[in-house]
């Protein structure tokens, strides 16, 4: 029998521990900062783990990966496995220093996505309560274009209460900065910060979808090949389709989260089964099938009544 599907790539990532340099107020990691990083030999353990499940994809978070003094050798080895691509999730700070950004990139690093919470400092520094952090970012931004290039580079941008207004300036000032590769990431509330504070943390999707479809119109009407939102109803975001990114991951990933604290092995999988809900109202949708609904503890916050049933045509 024929088979059409693509190949997916297999995708691991390696959760490193939960230390980290910047204090994010709304850190879905905020309960979990005293846990213990992994040491060098679990990380080590999990790369050549994960190289013989046949991933070719590896992806280093936090906390934050740049401040372990182990990361340039965890980077060699990686290198030396073979993985195709070898990324991290940062907050860029460390990078700013250029010694050590070529350090990095002569490592092994082929790709690397930076935290952008907001389109100046006084908002991102606010938001990661580290004066400077944004300035940091910048000059370590522009260390890796210079050393990476822009092809490699990503973004992504957490949506809370205090920056759903400026998203089409952090639209701006990514595109601006050359990016044609980001996420902007509707909060998490199931855990951390926004779980403990979701008054203060997260916005209704009704009242920030405006804002945050005005930041996807700046990556479609420039035929960005990556400028995704992530965690939200379709409902809203109907024309908008192609840049959701589940619908997306689902088709091109296989991704699995080797944390500290928990194993998943099957992340498309599990987030819309645990993590997320379609009330009754959704059953009537036309795009139910696809939708993952919204975040459980949204709905015990503020309810259904905002998702908006999608008619057949
Ligand atoms: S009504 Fe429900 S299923 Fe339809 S798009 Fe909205 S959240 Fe998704």
């Amino acid at each position: 029998m024929k088979n059409d599907q693509p190949i997916k790539i297999k995708k691991t990532v390696i959760i490193v521990g939960y230390a980290c340099n910047n204090n994010c107020q709304f850190c879905i990691d905020s309960n979990k900062r005293e846990l213990l990083n992994k040491t060098t030999k679990q990380i080590l353990d999990e790369m050549a783990g994960a190289k013989k499940r046949g991933t070719t994809y590896l992806e280093f978070i936090g906390g934050e990966m740049t401040i372990r003094p182990d990361f340039i050798d965890l980077l060699k080895e990686a290198k030396k496995l073979g993985f195709k691509t070898i990324m991290i999730a940062t907050n860029g700070r460390m990078l700013s220093y250029l010694d050590y950004a070529k350090k990095v990139v002569a490592a092994g690093l082929t790709n690397i996505v930076f935290s952008v919470h907001g389109h100046n400092a006084k908002v991102h520094d606010f938001l990661t309560q580290s004066e400077g952090s944004f300035d940091q970012l910048m000059a370590g931004l522009a260390n890796m274009k210079n050393l990476l290039g822009l092809e490699a580079i990503g973004s992504n941008t957490t949506i809370v209460k205090y920056n759903y207004k400026s998203l089409p300036k952090i639209g701006k000032l990514i595109w601006g900065l050359g990016i044609r590769n980001s996420e902007f990431i509707f909060i998490d509330c199931n855990e951390g910060a926004a779980y403990d504070n979701f008054d203060e943390f997260v916005p209704k999707i009704s009242v920030a979808a405006p804002f945050i479809r005005q930041c996807l119109a700046i990556g479609q009407k420039g035929k960005a090949p990556h400028w995704h939102i992530r965690y939200v109803p379709l409902c809203y975001f109907v024309d908008y389709l192609d840049q959701i990114s589940e619908l997306q991951e689902v088709k091109k990933f296989r991704t699995e989260h080797l944390a500290p604290d928990f194993i998943n092995l099957d992340v498309e999988s599990s987030r819309p089964q645990v993590g997320r809900a379609k009330p009754e109202r959704c059953l009537k949708c036309r795009l139910s099938l696809q939708c993952e609904g919204i975040w459980k503890n949204y709905l015990k916050h503020y309810g259904d009544q905002e998702l908006k049933p999608i008619r057949e045509k």
